[in-house]
């Protein structure tokens, strides 16, 4: 099957780990920590009746601080997920930051960026911020993101676009 390189990419503490480990087990480990480094993890995904696609997830575990990776980290990518915290709005600038780094080091044969899409993470959480979210769509066209998702690691599987509470993807 053909293995997609896809990147997760994000400031330090807003759950990315935790989205790849609910993506990949369907499950919320509070104590889940993955190891320091570049860290890997697999998922197959039944795209249609005759496609099966494997997603190679690239979590940057421990490469925060700085907000840039290198063109190795990146290379092959063919898309990426920034993610932010919704209750804590400097992730959000730490996302385009991100968004930055990557469209710098890497664009596709023709030039054009990769897909990536943000995920505003942590929507269980009582602190939600209506009025960020309501400025997303502004932020993606800003920042070139393809679209954004409002996730939860901890309490679903399923993501929530917009505000769009009922359209339902599995990513
Ligand atoms: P990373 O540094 O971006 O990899 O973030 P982690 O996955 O290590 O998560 C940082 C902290 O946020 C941990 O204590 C997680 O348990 C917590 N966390 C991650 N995702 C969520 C979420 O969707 N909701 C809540 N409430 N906590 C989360
Ligand atoms: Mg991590």
């Amino acid at each position: 099957h053909k293995l997609y390189k896809v990147l997760v990419i994000g400031d330090l503490g807003v759950g990315k780990s935790s989205v790849i480990f609910r993506y990949v087990n369907k499950c919320f480990d509070e104590k889940y920590k993955m190891s320091i480094g570049v860290d890997f993890a697999l998922k197959t995904i039944e795209w249609d009746a005759q496609t099966v696609v494997r997603l190679h997830l690239w979590d940057i575990a421990g490469h925060e601080r700085f907000k840039q990776m290198s063109r190795a980290f990146y290379k092959g990518a063919m898309g990426a997920l920034v993610v932010f915290d919704i209750a804590n709005r400097s992730t959000l600038i730490g996302a385009s930051e991100w968004k930055q780094d990557l469209d710098k080091k890497l664009s596709l044969d023709n030039g054009q960026p990769i897909p990536v899409v943000l995920l505003a993470n942590k929507c269980d959480m009582s602190e939600k911020d209506e009025e960020l979210l309501a400025s997303l769509d502004n932020f993606c066209k800003e920042n070139r993101f393809v679209g954004w998702f409002e996730t939860s690691a901890k309490v679903c599987v399923a993501l929530h676009k917009g505000h769009e509470q009922t359209e339902h993807s599995q990513v």
